[in-house]
């Protein structure tokens, strides 16, 4: 068992806190992917946990071994860096059995570990050869085939796709994720790149500013983000944000846009119904928004800035008074600039938001 419990975890350089009281809990085999803009903490976390970089504050454990204090190679962790790391004078053989010869393994296992783990990632024929003559993307297989040898139990990656072109990133993705389907190691892979984030995880842990926002599986934190930061980091476009303002039609709870009305889904009425007289954020994705020819009852109508046509969508930037938004359309569906639309906003589709605190309401009360 390599469950791996990170609580209230806390490090500090000089006045900057790097990472602020994370608490984590990622399951026996898990892939979760430690996601967040440049800076956040995510590294600072990933090396507290590899015991590179001690924590100030909190407790790591593995298992039901508390890591905490102690040195990385007690830790029975592997890693791979975003450098890479691998030795250019050593062969792909000596790279790959590098940290288990260091560990006093027998020379038989770490033939069998080695010859094990490049055939996983297809570079057998790779083997005599020296990293300085290969490629990025072989290079890479050999840090991934290095780690994957050690057979720990908890495997730590940080970026290991970033130094990589974008169609050999996209190539290695899709191999990490089967690579590490096969392998039974909890790993913790840190990247800021949110499709990578979105297509890999198990689950995916955001963060901001040394916080964990919010951990949850990849539809959930797309669908339903936390706070704003989330809406606005996860998704391509991200989540559009419009200022709307909440009163009373009729008796009924609503909320204008630019001088249009939209109404809250009933499950949430209540909610937004407490910002009565006040400002609210309207958070929705561009493709949960249905663009209409013609005037619709309820549709709002809306004036075309941009159209760009993506191949598998339409892409258009529209704007409701001030406010500018993003919606997909069919690829088909007719919009130019200075077109007149019309859009509906499905209520279950529209997540509020507390301008103020920036977390989304949900029944009844702000996320915590
Ligand atoms: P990136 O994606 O750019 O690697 P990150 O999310 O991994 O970013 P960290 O490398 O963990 O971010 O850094 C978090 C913060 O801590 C940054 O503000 C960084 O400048 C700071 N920091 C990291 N390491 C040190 C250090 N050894 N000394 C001082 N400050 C540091």
């Amino acid at each position: 068992m390599a469950e791996i419990r990170i609580e209230n975890v806390t490090k500090v350089f000089g006045d900057h806190v790097a990472v602020d009281r994370a608490n984590l809990v990622i399951e026996d085999q898990e892939f979760l992917v430690l996601l967040g803009p440049s800076g956040c903490g995510k590294t600072t976390l990933l090396r507290s946990i590899a015991g590179l970089g001690m924590a100030d504050a909190g407790r790591i454990m593995i298992g039901d071994r508390d890591v905490t204090y102690m040195r990385p190679g007690e830790r029975k962790i592997s890693m791979v860096f975003q450098s890479y790391a691998i030795f250019p004078h050593m062969t792909v053989r000596e790279n790959i059995g590098f940290g288990l010869k260091m560990n006093g393994a027998p020379d038989g296992e770490i033939k069998k570990n080695v010859d094990e783990a490049a055939e996983l990632l297809h570079i057998e024929q790779l083997l005599d050869r020296r990293p300085s003559d290969m490629s990025g993307g072989q290079r890479q297989r050999v840090a991934v085939a290095r780690a994957l040898a050690m057979k720990a139990e908890v495997l730590l990656m940080d970026e290991p796709l970033s130094n990589l072109d974008a169609l050999l990133r996209l190539e290695m993705r899709a191999e990490l994720k089967r690579l590490l389907r096969e392998v039974e190691a909890t790993t913790i892979y840190v990247t800021h790149d949110q499709i990578e984030a979105l297509s890999m995880g198990d689950r995916i842990a955001v963060m901001k500013d040394g916080v964990i926002q919010q951990v949850d599986d990849p539809s959930t934190v797309y669908a339903e983000p936390t706070n704003r930061f989330v809406g606005s980091f996860i998704g391509n476009p991200p989540m559009n944000f419009l200022d709307g303002v909440v009163h009373r039609v009729d008796g009924a709870v609503s909320v204008g846009i630019g001088g249009n009305e939209i109404t809250p889904a009933a499950a949430l009425a209540n909610a937004v119904a407490a910002y009565d007289g006040k400002p609210i954020t309207v958070g929705i994705r561009a493709e949960n928004m249905r663009a209409l020819e013609t005037e619709t009852e309820g549709a709002v109508p809306v004036r075309v800035e941009v159209a760009e046509p993506l191949g598998s969508q339409n892409l258009l930037t529209v704007s409701i008074g001030d406010n500018r938004l993003k919606v997909s359309t069919h690829p088909t569906f007719p919009a130019e600039a200075g077109d007149t639309l019309w859009i509906q906003f499905p209520p279950e589709q529209i997540r509020w938001i507390d301008p103020q605190t920036e977390k989304v309401l949900t029944g009844g009360v702000v996320a915590a």
